[in-house]
Protein backbone atom coordinates (compact mmCIF):
# COMPACT_ATOMS: atom_id res chain seq x y z
CA UNK A 1 0.00 0.00 0.00
CA UNK A 2 1.59 3.36 -0.85
CA UNK A 3 0.42 6.00 1.01
CA UNK A 4 2.62 9.04 -1.08
CA UNK A 5 -0.91 10.20 -3.09
CA UNK A 6 -3.34 9.60 0.25
CA UNK A 7 -4.08 12.80 2.73
CA UNK A 8 -3.77 11.20 5.82
CA UNK A 9 -4.68 12.71 9.05
CA UNK A 10 -3.12 11.00 12.91
CA UNK A 11 -5.30 11.64 15.44
CA UNK A 12 -3.70 11.53 19.04
CA UNK A 13 -4.14 12.29 22.81
CA UNK A 14 -1.18 13.74 23.81
CA UNK A 15 1.90 15.28 22.14
CA UNK A 16 4.09 12.36 21.71
CA UNK A 17 1.21 9.59 20.75
CA UNK A 18 1.62 9.81 17.01
CA UNK A 19 4.53 10.09 16.93
CA UNK A 20 5.21 6.82 18.68
CA UNK A 21 2.60 4.64 16.85
CA UNK A 22 2.57 6.01 13.12
CA UNK A 23 5.34 8.52 12.69
CA UNK A 24 6.85 6.62 9.82
CA UNK A 25 3.42 5.32 8.07
CA UNK A 26 2.41 8.98 8.55
CA UNK A 27 5.97 10.15 6.79
CA UNK A 28 5.33 8.79 3.60
CA UNK A 29 2.11 10.54 3.07
CA UNK A 30 1.28 13.15 1.01
CA UNK A 31 0.47 16.35 2.59
CA UNK A 32 0.39 14.82 6.38
CA UNK A 33 -1.89 16.35 9.00
CA UNK A 34 -1.02 15.64 13.11
CA UNK A 35 -4.41 16.50 15.19
CA UNK A 36 -2.97 16.51 19.20
CA UNK A 37 -6.82 16.67 21.42
CA UNK A 38 -4.34 18.16 24.41
CA UNK A 39 -1.59 19.81 25.35
CA UNK A 40 -0.03 17.13 27.35
CA UNK A 41 0.00 19.47 30.49
CA UNK A 42 0.05 17.01 33.35
CA UNK A 43 3.00 15.52 31.59
CA UNK A 44 4.92 18.80 31.43
CA UNK A 45 4.67 22.53 30.76
CA UNK A 46 2.16 23.12 28.11
CA UNK A 47 3.97 25.33 26.13
CA UNK A 48 6.90 23.01 25.81
CA UNK A 49 4.90 20.54 25.02
CA UNK A 50 2.97 21.97 22.16
CA UNK A 51 6.46 23.61 21.28
CA UNK A 52 7.78 19.88 21.03
CA UNK A 53 5.00 18.50 18.64
CA UNK A 54 5.63 21.77 16.40
CA UNK A 55 9.18 20.50 16.29
CA UNK A 56 8.15 16.97 15.53
CA UNK A 57 5.61 18.59 12.61
CA UNK A 58 8.49 20.10 11.17
CA UNK A 59 10.60 17.23 10.89
CA UNK A 60 7.65 15.24 8.89
CA UNK A 61 6.70 18.42 6.73
CA UNK A 62 3.26 18.28 8.98
CA UNK A 63 0.16 20.61 9.89
CA UNK A 64 -0.02 20.20 13.00
CA UNK A 65 -3.63 21.13 14.41
CA UNK A 66 -2.87 21.42 18.24
CA UNK A 67 -6.80 21.46 20.43
CA UNK A 68 -6.48 22.29 24.17
CA UNK A 69 -8.67 19.39 25.57
CA UNK A 70 -7.75 18.92 29.20
CA UNK A 71 -5.07 16.55 29.60
CA UNK A 72 -6.04 13.22 31.61
CA UNK A 73 -10.27 14.16 31.37
CA UNK A 74 -10.98 14.48 27.80
CA UNK A 75 -14.48 15.25 27.11
CA UNK A 76 -15.97 12.49 24.98
CA UNK A 77 -18.80 15.31 23.25
CA UNK A 78 -15.89 18.00 23.16
CA UNK A 79 -13.11 15.54 21.23
CA UNK A 80 -16.60 14.13 18.46
CA UNK A 81 -17.23 17.40 17.78
CA UNK A 82 -13.40 18.41 17.32
CA UNK A 83 -12.84 15.49 14.83
CA UNK A 84 -16.29 15.24 13.21
CA UNK A 85 -15.31 18.98 12.35
CA UNK A 86 -11.76 18.55 11.72
CA UNK A 87 -12.72 15.62 9.53
CA UNK A 88 -15.18 17.34 7.65
CA UNK A 89 -12.58 20.16 7.08
CA UNK A 90 -9.76 18.33 6.08
CA UNK A 91 -11.05 15.46 4.20
CA UNK A 92 -8.18 12.87 4.02
CA UNK A 93 -8.59 9.42 2.49
CA UNK A 94 -7.22 7.97 6.01
CA UNK A 95 -6.96 8.65 9.39
CA UNK A 96 -4.76 6.71 12.09
CA UNK A 97 -6.19 7.05 15.82
CA UNK A 98 -5.98 5.22 18.74
CA UNK A 99 -7.92 2.10 19.96
CA UNK A 100 -9.52 0.35 22.60
CA UNK A 101 -8.91 -1.47 24.75
CA UNK A 102 -6.26 0.40 26.39
CA UNK A 103 -4.91 1.53 30.29
CA UNK A 104 -5.08 5.22 29.52
CA UNK A 105 -8.92 7.08 29.75
CA UNK A 106 -7.76 9.67 27.10
CA UNK A 107 -6.60 7.43 24.27
CA UNK A 108 -9.83 5.65 25.28
CA UNK A 109 -11.90 8.81 24.90
CA UNK A 110 -10.11 9.42 21.48
CA UNK A 111 -10.70 6.23 20.43
CA UNK A 112 -14.58 5.92 21.16
CA UNK A 113 -14.34 10.16 19.85
CA UNK A 114 -13.30 9.12 16.66
CA UNK A 115 -15.44 6.22 16.10
CA UNK A 116 -18.45 8.63 16.34
CA UNK A 117 -16.66 11.48 14.98
CA UNK A 118 -16.20 9.22 11.66
CA UNK A 119 -19.67 6.98 11.80
CA UNK A 120 -20.32 8.45 8.39
CA UNK A 121 -16.87 8.78 6.73
CA UNK A 122 -16.08 6.90 3.53
CA UNK A 123 -12.50 6.28 4.11
CA UNK A 124 -9.93 4.22 5.46
CA UNK A 125 -9.59 4.36 9.68
CA UNK A 126 -6.61 2.15 11.19
CA UNK A 127 -5.57 2.26 14.97
CA UNK A 128 -2.17 2.77 15.79
CA UNK A 129 -0.08 1.14 18.95
CA UNK A 130 0.71 3.12 22.00
CA UNK A 131 2.40 2.65 25.13
CA UNK A 132 -0.73 1.57 27.11
CA UNK A 133 -1.53 -0.85 24.45
CA UNK A 134 1.04 -3.07 24.16
CA UNK A 135 -0.58 -6.31 25.85
CA UNK A 136 -4.10 -6.02 23.69
CA UNK A 137 -3.17 -4.81 20.36
CA UNK A 138 -4.20 -6.75 18.01
CA UNK A 139 -3.08 -5.32 14.53
CA UNK A 140 -3.81 -6.42 11.12
CA UNK A 141 -1.76 -4.68 8.67
CA UNK A 142 2.12 -4.07 9.24
CA UNK A 143 4.23 -1.38 7.33
CA UNK A 144 7.86 -2.40 7.52
CA UNK A 145 10.46 0.42 8.12
CA UNK A 146 14.02 0.49 7.48
CA UNK A 147 16.74 0.55 10.35
CA UNK A 148 17.41 4.84 8.77
CA UNK A 149 13.58 5.30 9.29
CA UNK A 150 13.48 3.45 12.78
CA UNK A 151 16.68 5.78 13.48
CA UNK A 152 14.77 9.15 12.33
CA UNK A 153 11.61 7.83 14.43
CA UNK A 154 13.78 7.99 17.17
CA UNK A 155 15.24 11.42 16.57
CA UNK A 156 11.67 12.75 16.56
CA UNK A 157 10.56 11.35 19.77
CA UNK A 158 14.02 12.59 21.16
CA UNK A 159 12.13 15.78 20.41
CA UNK A 160 9.80 15.57 23.20
CA UNK A 161 12.42 16.37 25.83
CA UNK A 162 9.85 16.90 28.50
CA UNK A 163 8.96 13.09 28.25
CA UNK A 164 12.89 11.75 28.15
CA UNK A 165 12.20 10.08 31.61
CA UNK A 166 9.49 7.66 29.61
CA UNK A 167 11.08 4.70 29.73
CA UNK A 168 8.35 3.61 26.88
CA UNK A 169 9.84 6.34 25.07
CA UNK A 170 13.33 5.18 25.22
CA UNK A 171 15.47 3.68 22.18
CA UNK A 172 15.78 -0.09 23.58
CA UNK A 173 11.77 -0.18 24.58
CA UNK A 174 10.88 1.36 21.07
CA UNK A 175 13.29 -1.33 19.45
CA UNK A 176 11.73 -4.11 21.31
CA UNK A 177 8.00 -3.34 19.85
CA UNK A 178 9.00 -2.54 16.74
CA UNK A 179 11.11 -5.99 16.38
CA UNK A 180 8.33 -7.79 18.17
CA UNK A 181 5.34 -6.90 15.53
CA UNK A 182 8.40 -7.49 12.41
CA UNK A 183 8.82 -11.22 13.99
CA UNK A 184 4.70 -11.65 14.28
CA UNK A 185 4.61 -11.23 10.46
CA UNK A 186 6.66 -14.37 10.32
CA UNK A 187 9.09 -12.39 7.56
CA UNK A 188 12.31 -11.15 7.20
CA UNK A 189 10.95 -7.47 8.12
CA UNK A 190 13.23 -6.34 11.06
CA UNK A 191 11.08 -3.34 12.22
CA UNK A 192 7.89 -2.61 11.26
CA UNK A 193 4.83 -0.55 12.33
CA UNK A 194 1.80 -2.16 12.88
CA UNK A 195 -2.06 -1.29 12.97
CA UNK A 196 -5.58 -2.39 13.50
CA UNK A 197 -8.01 -1.85 10.28
CA UNK A 198 -11.19 0.03 12.65
CA UNK A 199 -13.43 0.97 9.65
CA UNK A 200 -13.20 0.66 5.92
CA UNK A 201 -15.95 2.17 3.92
CA UNK A 202 -15.43 1.21 -0.25
CA UNK A 203 -17.33 3.42 -2.22
CA UNK A 204 -18.27 2.31 -5.91
CA UNK A 205 -15.00 2.98 -8.05
CA UNK A 206 -17.12 5.24 -10.70
CA UNK A 207 -18.74 7.62 -8.29
ZN1 LIG B 1 -0.95 9.54 25.16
Amino acid sequence: MNFRDLKVVAIGAHPDDVEYGCYTVLSRCYEPVMVNLTRGEHGGEHNIREKESRATAELLNARLIQLTLEDTNINLREAATALEKIIRDESPDVVLTMTEPDLHQDHVTVAKATTIALREYEGLVLGYQTPSNIVTFQPDIYFEISNDEFLAKMQALRVHATQSNRRYLGEDALRSVSRFWATATRTEFEYVEAFKILRWVVPLSER
